[in-house]
């Protein structure tokens, strides 16, 4: 791609998300790192990771998944070093990471911005552990911050530390990116006032924030007027002295690794392989986080109405779920899971045949060749969460089809949908209306497949995550010093 980063943005970079893009472990004292899946790590390690691609030096920030003492003590594997260098773990004292990660991120923030607020517990506790998390990880940036830094930080995890930064070092450079929507008024509004404010007054110490949609943005915007009487103009905010700009920066995918593996001799094999297996069936696929937010009962469901209304596809077609385990310390991600188990018991019983098992559910996450040969094997990709910041699966399957060949459904409340816009958009609620998706999708023509696929590959490459990168630092430039 011929899109490249302005050649002055050449300072040391600081990313700064909940995860590291790897995971350590300990075993027979030794450290053992592992790359992490899920989006974000994936998508910005694609970036930095290709050699010659940027010109910052690199260090990337995020919570230790062992212990400080663990950590410390066990032994390094030399040819890890480059690598490990640029990673800066922070560490979180258990109780108060359990609150804030557990906590207030995820029984409070997470539910509150999917409109999920009858999901969310109040508890003072969470705010308190929310606001000290943050506070360890602005000492452990001030600590080690070096004139001209950039500090780029991500997602709702940290929404209170670019105020914190800003307040010690008010010359800071720093971008705000939130993965998650940016709810209504209405939503955010449940929140009690002064933690309102002081979510609001937090992402104002940065002088980008950046969100996926033109939507989530005119959200924020309005919550900032309505919580601290702020005039929010087209170029930004006025706060204290600066103007702090706001404006959607939608995630793409690495377009060209999922197309390139897409087109390996062995993932070909495997989708001939699982085309094989299920030669007298057509493969509809859902890929996702074991997360309410995703709606996996609403597609079970609606699964469920389209047999029952199409006879003629009983033991043609068969529903690949791949469901991720997610977060199963918390209660709701629990009974979720439960539901979602008895109901795929409760179909398969009533349908299935000794030739066809008509719901084949994995509860686990694949390796990446495996999960783009699945991407490739199914006819049908079936996306329907209630609400989605993004969705990157929804992109990494029509980046997987090297025939351009397939069918996206795809519900209108993810935020790539105003991207995809060739997909079959449904409302992820209407049962009804996914069914008859289901239906048009078994039965759209190959031509108009294609047609539709190639017009969102070709969105897909040229809106790829480098050039999301480039363009959210070069939004940076005029804060930064010549
Ligand atoms: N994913 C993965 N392993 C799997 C299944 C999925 O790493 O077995 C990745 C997938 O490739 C995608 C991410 O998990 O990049 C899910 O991102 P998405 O935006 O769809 O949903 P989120 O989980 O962030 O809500």
């Amino acid at each position: 791609m011929a899109y490249r980063m302005h050649e002055s943005v050449k300072n040391r970079l600081t990313l700064v998300s909940y995860r590291l893009p790897v995971r350590f472990s300990v075993a027979a004292g030794r450290l053992e790192v592992k790359q992490s899946t899920g989006g974000l790590a994936t998508a910005l390690s694609s970036y930095f990771d290709e050699e010659g691609s940027h010109s910052h030096e690199l260090r990337w920030m995020g919570v230790c998944d062992i212990s400080e003492e663990k950590y410390r003590s066990a032994q390094r594997d030399p040819s890890a070093g480059d690598r490990l260098n640029s990673l800066h773990p922070v560490f979180i004292e258990s109780r108060v990471g359990d609150l804030f990660y557990n906590g207030f991120c995820n029984s409070v923030l997470w539910p509150l911005f999917h409109y999920f607020p009858s999901f969310v517990v109040y508890d003072d506790t969470y705010f308190a552990a929310y606001r000290k998390a943050n506070q360890v990880v602005a000492d452990e940036i001030l600590a080690t911050y070096r004139e001209g830094d950039i500090i780029w930080i991500h997602d709702y995890h940290f929404m209170l530390l670019p105020g914190m930064l800003r307040r010690r070092i008010p010359e800071v450079c720093i971008g705000f990116f939130l993965h998650i929507p940016f709810p209504s008024y209405e939503l955010f509004r449940v929140l009690p006032r002064n933690w309102q404010r002081e979510i609001m007054s937090g992402l104002l110490g940065a002088d980008v924030v950046g969100f996926h949609t033109a939507d989530y943005t005119m959200h924020f915007r309005e919550s900032l007027s309505r919580t601290l009487h702020l005039k929010v103009t087209p170029e930004g905010v006025p706060y204290q002295g600066r103007t702090v700009r706001m404006r959607p920066f939608p995630i793409g995918i690495d377009f060209r690794r999922f197309s390139e593996v897409a087109n390996t001799s062995a993932v070909r094999k495997e989708v001939q392989k699982i085309r094989e297996r299920f030669r007298a069936s057509k493969l509809v696929l859902s890929v996702d986080r074991l997360d309410y937010t995703k709606a996996i009962v609403n597609r079970l469901e609606s699964f469920e109405l389209f047999l029952k209304l199409n006879p003629k596809y009983r033991e043609k077609a068969t529903y690949l779920l791949l469901l991720v385990p997610t977060r199963d310390s918390i209660l709701k991600y629990r009974e979720n899971k439960l539901i979602v188990e008895t109901l795929i018991g409760r179909i398969n019983g009533l349908y299935g045949t000794l030739n066809w098992t008509p719901i084949i559910y994995q509860y686990r996450s694949l390796d990446f060749p495996k999960l783009v040969a699945l991407y490739g094997a199914s006819h049908i990709a079936l996306i329907t969460p209630l609400r989605d910041g993004m969705n990157l699966v929804a992109k990494e399957f029509v980046a997987s089809r090297p025939e351009a060949d397939g069918v996206l459904i795809l519900s209108d409340a993810a935020g790539c949908a105003n991207e995809l816009q060739q997909a079959i958009i449904v409302n992820p609620f209407d049962r009804h209306e996914i069914a008859e998706a289901i239906r048009l999708a078994m039965e759209q023509p190959l031509e108009d497949q294609r047609r539709r696929i190639q017009a969102m590959q070709e969105h897909l490459h040229h809106h790829d995550v480098r050039r999301w990168v480039e363009e959210f630092l070069m939004s940076l430039e005029p804060q930064l010093s010549p």
